[in-house]
């Protein structure tokens, strides 16, 4: 599966927490991730991800993009809720297009639980 990694910068600290917890999970799957994400998540794991720009220098719409060809099978986006993004757009138009292709999207830490341990289980 090809799974894309994205969190706002109050939830960067989640993601690395998901990732190491899941890090047997998510090494046995292509990782894309934003820019920062990526780094972070890659310097605290060890895991193999390949990063787009930053979200918001375009990032999100180039995992977009990859959404767009059909290329990608599960996407975690912890998004921050409580401030405003100057990137609120390209957000918006992720997540529209998870809609429109149908693909699994977790916007926050209890989904994205639920999502990797239905991975963890072959239950997906
Ligand atoms: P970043 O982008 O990983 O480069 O911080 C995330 C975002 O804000 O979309």
């Amino acid at each position: 599966m090809k799974i894309a990694l994205i969190a706002h910068d109050k939830k960067k600290a989640d993601i690395i927490k998901l990732a190491v917890e899941y890090k047997d999970v998510l090494s046995k799957h292509d990782l894309i991730a934003t820019g920062t994400t990526g780094t972070m998540i890659m310097g605290e794991t060890g895991l193999k991800i390949t990063r787009m720009k930053s979200g918001p220098l375009g990032g999100d719409q180039q995992i977009g993009s990859m959404l767009a060809s059909g290329e990608l099978d599960l996407i975690i986006f912890l998004r921050d809720p409580l401030t405003a993004q100057p990137h609120e757009p390209d957000v918006s138009a992720l997540l529209r297009l998870c809609d429109v292709q149908s693909i699994p999207l977790a916007t926050n830490c209890s989904s994205a639980i639920i999502m990797l341990n239905a991975l963890r289980n072959n239950t997906f």
